[in-house]
């Protein structure tokens, strides 16, 4: 189907796809065109203005903060990212999950800032964001704010974005000593959508020999429910245990709250659930005996 008629504006710096935004209220921003354009063509989406940002260099850097924080541009793609020295250096568990996305064609166009403000449940970046308590900067006709990821997602498809905000950047704070990071999903087909996934942020301290020790950090999400969740009760009975298989599968059995999943033709929720109780184990699993940890 033919993309309906509409303006196309591809702004030269983020102030003039601000002004861009801020001019016509029912413009969009277009980066990797993945979604967007087959929304456009489905017609269940109707913007005047498509304001493509996807080739501004100014949202497509990768750069360290004194203190460790990562700052990854918006409109980066999942290669620029999964290829990223640095990304690969500081967060390999984000690196090595961005290159399994989907296949060549999508981590090609496909953006960081596009995953995010989708707001599709189903995407892979939501519940690790959330796990790794990383913020999302956002700049619009009322100037610059950071967003918790954990406060950005409030229903499918609807994000925190206000009306011609454009997100610029990803920060990912550092990860302290002892910390690790495992993500896990389990997907309908190798290339298809996800029934569930987990991302876990897990500090172990004071390892014994065996490589086991204490945890003292935990932070859990689950995605493929309406939004991206963290789990309290698992966290607060992983935290304080010790790092084994045993201990982290009995909190797992906690997993699960305010998760809601749907139930369709692929699976019912309590199916969904079940199964994001096992990629929280495993998520956590994987980061507690990462030998970096
Ligand atoms: C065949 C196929 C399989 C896929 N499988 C997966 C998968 O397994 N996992 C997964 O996570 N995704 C998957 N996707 C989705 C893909 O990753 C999309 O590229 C992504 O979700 C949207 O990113 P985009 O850069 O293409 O954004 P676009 O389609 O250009 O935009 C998506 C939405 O985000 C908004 N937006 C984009 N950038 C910004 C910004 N900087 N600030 C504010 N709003 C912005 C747009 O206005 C639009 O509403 C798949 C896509 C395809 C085509």
């Amino acid at each position: 189907m033919l993309l309906p008629e509409l303006e196309y504006i591809r702004p030269a710096t983020v102030a003039e796809a601000i002004d861009a935004l801020a001019a016509e209220r029912n413009a969009r921003v277009l980066a990797g065109g993945q979604t967007l354009l087959n929304a456009l063509k489905l017609r269940i989406v109707h913007p005047a203005a498509l304001v493509d940002v996807s080739r501004l260099e100014e949202l497509r850097q990768v750069a360290e903060e004194p203190d460790g924080t990562l700052r990854l541009g918006a409109a980066l793609t999942y290669d620029e990212l999964a290829g990223n020295a640095l990304v690969r250096e500081r967060h390999a568990v984000t690196a090595a999950m961005t290159s399994r996305i989907v296949d060549r064609q999508v981590r090609a166009r496909g953006t960081l800032g596009g995953n995010v403000c989708l707001g599709d449940p189903t995407s892979n970046f939501p519940p690790l964001l959330v796990a790794l308590d990383a913020r999302l900067v956002v700049q619009g006709p009322a100037g610059t704010r950071e967003i918790a990821a954990e406060q950005f997602y409030l229903a499918p498809y609807m994000t925190a974005l206000e009306p011609g905000e454009l997100l610029t950047e990803v920060l990912l704070p550092p990860l302290a000593d002892g910390e690790a990071v495992g993500y896990e999903s389990l997907q309908v087909g190798i290339d298809s959508w996800a029934l569930a996934r987990a991302s876990a942020l897990v500090r172990v301290q004071s390892r014994d020999g065996n490589g086991s020790g204490t945890i003292t950090a935990a932070r859990v999400a689950l995605g493929c429910g309406p939004v991206p969740v963290r789990q309290p009760a698992m966290e607060a009975a992983l935290i304080g245990g010790p790092a084994t298989r045993d201990a982290i599968a009995a909190a797992a059995k906690l997993a699960g709250e305010a998760f809601d999943p749907p139930a369709d033709v692929h699976a019912t929720a309590q199916y969904r659930t079940a199964m994001a109780r096992v990629m929280a184990r495993r998520a956590v699993i994987s980061a507690a005996t990462t030998k970096e940890a």
